[in-house]
């Protein structure tokens, strides 16, 4: 049996983080991941300036691919609009890898079945075991669904359905797109070239509308290409996209529950309008840190519900590279 204080389950964005706090303030913390980084993760890969200001990274220190968008040409009914932003993309696969490595703790590859409470310990698999256990696992996460899924619904109003595919090709315009509600698309696709010949293209929206209008996430998936084809985009529609399911944000009773913590896509905590979930999960793991070290209750009140109104550039920010 392997013991640490505490034991984070997944380290994505949220568990890293936690861990990365949890080590500042001395602690120690064990994270367990089912796969070995670096590890692929299904994610447009998109990162707002408030993701670098809650790492305390400055972007000239982020040592991998990192592209500044400084515009993103919004597509509603037919109409583009070009709003100026300031917002980054990164490619997930460097990211996590980066973020679990600068937590500089233990990691250890091990898929998480079985959690049990034995005199005061969280018991994993009869292997590992902990006083303290952070649920970071995305959405299917283990800790959720032993400790919380009681009295914890996660609403199918609130799923959004997803795929993309991210690729090297010769994109051929380097302006990041979003098309709103295309088709009666109950979300949005989008078109993001990262740099170095990365291009990430996908699609998500609610689930649940989807099924009641009769449709699925690949038709939308194979309109939405064949479009970026006849837009001349793209020069050929990519094969084998990858899908995942993920949660908005939505009301949970508790986020904690003893000293079983969840936090990031786990509690379902990406905003209400983009799906914008990498930056929930770092303020929610950074959040769950402190809870554990200052010995107070874990809330996620605090986290931010809407993206939108942050990825407008108003006019005095204006002298971010402008094009
Ligand atoms: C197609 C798509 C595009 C997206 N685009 C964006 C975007 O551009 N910007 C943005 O901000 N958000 C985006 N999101 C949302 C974002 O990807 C997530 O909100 C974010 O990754 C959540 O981080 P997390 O650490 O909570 O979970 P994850 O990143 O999912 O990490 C969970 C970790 O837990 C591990 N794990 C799972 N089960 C177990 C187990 N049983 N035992 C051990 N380990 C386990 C996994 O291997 C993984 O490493 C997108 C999501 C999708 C699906």
């Amino acid at each position: 049996m392997i013991d640490s204080k505490i034991i984070i389950v997944g380290g994505g964005p949220a568990g890293s983080a936690c861990a990365w706090k949890l080590k500042q303030a001395g602690e120690d913390c064990l994270i367990l991941d089912r796969k070995t980084f670096p590890r692929s993760k299904i994610c447009a890969g998109w990162i707002t300036p408030r993701v670098l200001t809650a790492l305390e990274v400055k972007k000239q220190a982020y040592p991998f691919l990192l592209k500044e968008i400084d515009r993103i040409q919004f597509h509603l009914f037919g109409i583009r609009i070009p709003v100026p932003t300031r917002q980054y993309a990164i490619r997930r696969v460097e990211f996590d890898q980066w973020m679990v490595k600068r937590a500089n703790v233990p990691v250890r590859t091990h898929t998480v079945k079985k959690i049990t409470r034995e005199n005061g310990w969280y018991v994993i698999d009869n292997q590992y075991r902990s006083r303290y256990l952070v649920g970071a696992g995305g959405t299917h996460c283990p800790v959720f669904a032993t400790c919380f899924g009681k009295d914890e619904k996660k609403p199918l109003n609130a799923m959004i359905a997803a795929v993309e595919k991210e690729y090297q090709c010769d994109y051929l315009d380097s302006r990041c797109h979003i098309w709103f509600f295309d088709r009666k698309l109950p979300g949005y696709s989008w078109y993001l070239p990262k740099g170095n010949g990365w291009l990430n293209i996908g699609i998500g929206g609610k689930f649940l509308k989807i099924k009641k209008q009769g449709t699925t996430i690949m038709d939308h998936w194979r309109y939405f290409t064949q479009n970026l084809l006849s837009r001349s985009l793209i020069d050929r529609i990519p094969e084998y996209p990858q899908g995942h399911t993920y949660y908005l944000r939505h009301r949970m009773i508790r986020y904690q529950k003893e000293n079983a913590f969840v936090v990031g896509d786990a509690a379902g905590l990406s905003t209400l309008d983009m799906g914008e979930g990498i930056h929930a999960a770092i303020a929610s793991g950074i959040l769950a840190a402190k809870a554990i070290v200052e010995r107070k209750e874990f809330r996620a009140d605090a986290l931010l519900k809407f993206s939108l109104p942050g990825i407008v550039l108003k006019q005095k920010d204006r002298n971010f590279s402008k094009r």
